[in-house]
């Protein structure tokens, strides 16, 4: 079982680093995102699923003041007294570890502990290492000192130390899927109101993420430059409607249609492609409920043609990866995932279609570009899960 070997490969790491056993080891899966591009800071919808990629923290606690983290992916030991965890700010990796220390216990914590880490996502490839570290680390702490907290609460203290400690301005996505994502199931999040569904899956179900390898200077800038622009759609239709508006999510498809031309350009198009977006994730977690993968197949490539000619984020590396899926027969659907100008590509196929695609990408992409891509194949898997020490054999 999948989670056996993550436990086993985590009290092995903690083995090699602190020649001893650990009292607990969890494990949080990274994510991808079917369909929502751009949706969830503007508290929409978002549709991820938990992929069979995970990070894995070991723990023990340790009878003095200091917190030694080992990243085993990293090669790297970091040591931070208790009672300098608020200056840790700005100083690498260890900023997630500690900001969920401190998102969950301030300084009150009892004692220091000893944590190692490994896995296998990609840092920073756009599968959310990050979040499936913090959830790791905090199910971790959760179990070491017997803290009392549900795992909503969890999520989002790990948000909080993402958004507030490390300074990342991120939706809730990543720490919702890190948590509440199920094997073969995907996840139905509403951003706004922090609900969530999951939705079966057929089990021959794949995901492809094409790595483009490529990022562009813009992606920063433009960023934020779609941030204002949205914040700019909501000021207009506030003043448009006569319903409060606090976020685009609060605009239907239907009134943008019967206001939009009073609005200027680029932030009309901005506006167009969160709020037929959001309309899209609703459609595909109906089209997955009923089983039409061909119909979610087919919001994703819509997705992308949105986030490429409206929102304008996408770049030709990325548009070529997913001409390739569009002519792919029994690819069902493929879209650029993550800010854009550059990242990955997600692709969904049976497990019989996976190979076809994979082999397009391998031959051509190189070829193309004069870069070698990543390709990632997974499935789906469950959120975050951690045992303690009895359990561990
Ligand atoms: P993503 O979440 O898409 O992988 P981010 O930039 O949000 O990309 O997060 C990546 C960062 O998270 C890394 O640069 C590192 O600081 C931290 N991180 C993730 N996994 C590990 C790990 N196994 N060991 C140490 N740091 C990690
Ligand atoms: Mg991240």
């Amino acid at each position: 079982m999948i989670e056996n070997q993550l436990i086993m490969k985590g009290k092995e790491a903690f083995q090699a680093a602190f020649d001893d056993d650990p009292k607990c080891v969890s494990a949080a899966p990274g994510r991808v995102n079917l369909i929502g591009g751009h949706t969830d800071y503007n508290r929409g919808y978002v549709l991820p699923v938990a992929i069979d990629r995970h990070t894995v923290v070991a723990g023990r606690r340790r009878t003095d003041q200091e917190i030694v983290v080992h990243s085993q992916t990293l090669a790297e030991t970091i040591r931070v007294d208790l009672s300098t965890v608020e200056q840790q700010q700005n100083t690498s990796w260890i900023e997630y570890v500690i900001g969920v220390v401190s998102a969950l216990v301030g300084e009150t914590l009892p004692s220091g502990m000893e944590l190692v880490i490994t896995g296998d996502i990609p840092l920073g490839a756009g599968l959310s290492s990050s979040a499936s570290l913090e959830l790791a680390v905090g199910a971790t702490v959760r179990d070491l000192f017997d803290l009392q907290l549900d795992d909503r609460s969890l999520a989002s203290r790990c948000w909080t130390a993402e958004t507030e400690f490390v300074g990342v301005e991120c939706g809730i996505m990543d720490q919702y899927a890190a948590t509440f994502g199920e094997e073969n199931h995907a996840l139905f999040l509403d951003c706004h109101n922090k609900t969530h569904e999951t939705i079966k899956l057929t089990d021959d179900l794949r995901i492809i993420v094409v790595d483009t390898n490529v990022k562009h200077e813009l992606a920063a800038s433009a960023y934020n430059d779609r941030v204002s622009e949205c914040q700019e759609g909501v000021e207009e239709f506030n003043k448009l409607l006569s319903h409060e508006v606090s976020s685009l999510r609060d605009v239907s498809v239907e009134e943008f249609e019967s206001y939009a031309e009073s609005i200027r350009q680029p932030v009309r198009d901005r506006c167009e492609h969160v709020i037929r977006e959001n309309r899209r994730v609703q459609v595909a977690a109906q089209a997955l409920k009923s089983n039409d993968l061909e119909q979610c197949g087919n919001l994703m490539f819509s997705s992308h043609e949105s986030l490429r000619d409206l929102y304008e984020v996408s770049c030709p590396e990325l548009d070529m990866v997913v001409d390739w899926a569009h002519e792919t027969e029994g690819l069902m659907g493929a879209r650029m995932i993550g800010g854009g100008f550059g990242g990955s590509v997600i692709a969904l196929a049976t497990s019989d279609m996976l190979n076809s695609f994979k082999k397009v990408v391998e031959k051509s992409y190189f070829t193309e570009t004069g870069i070698e891509p990543e390709i990632y194949t997974s499935q789906t898997s469950d959120g975050v899960t951690s045992i303690k020490y009895k359990d561990i054999r």
